[in-house]
């Protein structure tokens, strides 16, 4: 019996309970020793029952104090009482529904009990414990408990007896493809310590020494096959450009760009020239000025006598670069077209991008549909790059042969997620805002403050500039359970209370041109306050806006309230964003809090990323991460930073890993299994 035979074939485990496995994914013998307990119980340490506070798991070593009495409720409902103590002080244990127990338990007789204590004015109780004669042998007891993830149809000792089983039959048969070398430097233990001890663990330290080298070996993993698949990119061939005369294009600018700015064009040039596809993220905070240098490269990619595509995730986006962009590249000849789900004229663009009319073509999903051709096409930026899947992201590339690839991401990821998601990136980090950029002040109030803010927005408008209040729903009868205000009644209601006013609305459900109408509308500065839904969360730049005002703001997320807060701050006008929330919630208030006290995109993004673990961090889009098992992306840093340099040093002096044949496998099957999210 080999461990990547079915689990069909451990005893005890039939067909209900292997298709239970199956559900948690559990399908192998192998796979059995990766389920990973999700927690531990400690019941090594016994406690007084004196010292016990309420809600307290802990073990008591205590003598039977009282002679255990039954009775019955009712039908269906019978108690075992009795009280127990251990000299410190006194308490009740009942059981529910296990008569037999009143025999079971004597006077004078000690037991160890472990379970959750309750403390009701000085009186302690413990329903249902676990337990066990104090002399006997302890297997309930006195150990580390492991608790697993369950599905209908498997119980905690279910997987505890099979996952035991194979430890004691195959525990030496899983291969250590760590090599030795690192073994040995790192301290790690040996495979089979670190899979008993996992699952059945007889100390904390041994638990911890297991620990490690599981998240050893899932980070060393990770980044082998990540390291692995870049250099195999690096050596493919990409168009080779030169270098253009660019002084037309940098003096046409109406600013001078930033350091941060230069160096990011800068390393995208070298890319562009040398002669491998370029494979860049630039990420820069909210306001960092991204598309100036897009801008650039469009600028010396046109020069070079090819075409770029440009992919943002939002019609009003789309639009948006298309005004910008036309205004600072058609100067010099660039021919530019918007290509989206709206767009009239799509065949007609169509023919041009398949013809090579088209420099550079802005656009949406639209961009990589089927009957889409490019001919030419040499660069491909995508604009916040956070919003789509990485799927999509492959379709475009996969359009035109190792084309050069840029992302653009304003979701400052925390380091320890873009070492992974972008771990086979080149990045450009821009960390300078342009001159002049003040502080955003940000306030968080109850909807008690509504009459002043009406007031502020009033008086904002009056001094010239713009406001955006963004709600988190379109109309009222969207989750008419809840009191969250919406965008279309919450308009009206300023309207009424602001006659003297321009307040229009945008959200995602309007029609193409109505959406162009208000948005065109309220960059022009006609219209005065927009109210929206998140619609507006990314990329849209009016500079003249300086006030914005987020509803409800204990239902976003921090690192996109700080994108919304970046909509504001972009002029040289002092800005506010004022976050209203009526949660009493202390979470919530300090979450919020967190906001008021820094304008620093990456320190919120590592906050968001501790509050809400990676998973909610990046929300339900793709985020092109293999799942972890053990590894916690959040805390497991230091550890991914490690695995990191021993993969690059194995791959400087076995690139192909042929004299590393397990490892090679590994990461074989690793890139197999995800090769949509990898590549
Ligand atoms: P991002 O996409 O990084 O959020 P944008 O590209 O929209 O930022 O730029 C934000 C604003 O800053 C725009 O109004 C842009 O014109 C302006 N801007 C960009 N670069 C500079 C610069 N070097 N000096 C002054 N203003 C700049
Ligand atoms: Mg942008």
């Amino acid at each position: 019996m080999s461990i990547f035979d079915s689990i069909n074939s451990i005893k005890g485990i039939g067909v209900k309970k292997a298709q239970a496995f199956n559900k948690l994914g559990v399908k192998t013998i192998y796979d059995l020793f990766c389920f990973y307990p999700k927690r531990y119980e400690d019941r090594t340490k016994i406690s007084s029952l004196g010292l016990i506070s309420d809600g307290e798991s802990a073990c008591v070593h205590s003598v039977i104090a009282t002679a255990p009495t039954l009775s019955r409720i009712r039908k269906g409902l019978e108690l075992v009482k009795f009280k127990i103590t251990d000299n410190t002080a006194t308490a009740e244990v009942t059981f529910f529904n296990q008569p037999y127990l009143k025999t079971l338990f004597q006077k004078g007789d000690e037991f160890i009990f472990f379970g959750k204590f309750n403390l009701d004015n000085g009186k302690i109780s413990l329903t249902n414990p676990v337990f066990e004669i104090a002399d006997g042998i302890c297997e309930k007891t006195n150990i580390i408990k492991p608790v697993y993830s369950l599905v209908h149809g498997l119980t905690q000792n279910d997987v505890c007896k099979a996952v035991s089983s194979v430890i004691d039959k195959h525990n030496n048969e899983i291969a250590d493809y760590i090599p030795e070398d690192i073994v040995r430097s790192e301290k790690l233990c040996s495979v089979s310590f670190a899979y008993k001890n996992i699952h059945q663990p007889q100390s904390i330290d041994s638990l911890n020494m297991s620990r490690n080298r599981l998240v050893f070996e899932e980070l060393f993993l990770l980044s082998l096959s990540l390291c692995k698949k870049r250099s195999e990119k690096s050596s493919k061939s990409g168009i080779v450009m030169s270098v253009p005369d660019m002084s037309e294009f940098f003096s046409s600018l109406p600013f001078k760009p930033t350091n941060a700015q230069n160096r990011a064009i800068s390393d995208s040039i070298d890319d562009l020239i040398s002669g491998r596809p370029m494979n860049r993220l630039i990420q820069g905070d909210v306001g960092s000025g991204k598309t100036l240098v897009a801008a650039a490269l469009f600028f010396f990619v046109f020069k070079n006598g090819y075409s770029s595509a440009m992919m943002v995730p939002t019609e009003i986006l789309a639009h948006q670069h298309y005004e910008t962009l036309r205004r600072l590249l058609e100067p010099f000849g660039m021919k530019i077209a918007l290509l989206t789900g709206s767009t009239k004229n799509k065949s007609e663009i169509k023919s041009f991008l398949k013809n090579g009319t088209v420099d550079l073509i802005i656009g949406t999903h639209a961009l990589f549909s089927d009957d889409v051709e490019y001919s030419n096409l040499a660069l491909i930026v995508t604009d916040e790059q956070h919003r789509f899947g990485v799927k999509h992201r492959s379709k475009l590339i996969s359009k035109t042969a190792s084309p050069h690839v840029c992302v653009m991401s304003a979701t400052p990821i925390p380091r320890t997620l873009s070492l992974i998601i972008y771990g086979d990136l080149d990045i450009s980090v821009i960390d300078e805002l342009p001159p002049g950029r003040k502080e955003i002040h940000t306030y968080v109030v109850n909807g008690t403050y509504r009459k002043r803010l009406n007031e502020f927005i009033r008086k904002t408008c009056i001094n010239g500039n713009q406001v955006y209040i963004v709600c988190p729903k379109i109309e009222e009868d969207e989750l008419p359970e809840t009191n969250l205000l919406s965008a279309e009644q919450h308009c009206d209601d300023l309207k009424k209370a602001l006659p003297e006013l321009n307040i229009k609305c945008i959200h995602g459900k309007m029609k193409n041109v109505e959406k162009d109408n208000v948005m065109s509308s309220f960059s022009s500065g006609e219209t005065d306050v927009l109210v929206s839904t998140t619609v507006i969360e990314v990329g849209v730049d009016v500079p003249n806006a300086s006030l914005i005002i987020i509803e409800n703001a204990e239902r976003f997320g921090l690192s996109q309230l700080h994108q919304l807060r970046g909509r504001v701050g972009r002029g040289n006008d002092e800005s506010y964003c004022v976050l209203v929330s009526d949660s009493h919630k202390e979470e919530t208030v300090n979450r919020l809090n967190i906001l008021c006290k820094t304008n620093d995109g990456f320190k919120i993004a590592e906050e968001d990323l501790r509050l809400r673990g990676p998973g909610d961090f990046l929300g339900d889009r793709q985020h092109g991460l293999p799942e972890m098992h053990i590894a916690q992306l959040g805390t497991d840093s230091a550890m991914l930073v490690k695995a990191q340099n021993y993969a690059k040093q194995i791959l400087v002096s076995d690139p192909d890993l042929s004299e590393h044949i397990l490892l090679k496998q590994k990461t074989e099957s690793l890139l197999n299994n995800n090769s949509v999210t990898l590549n």
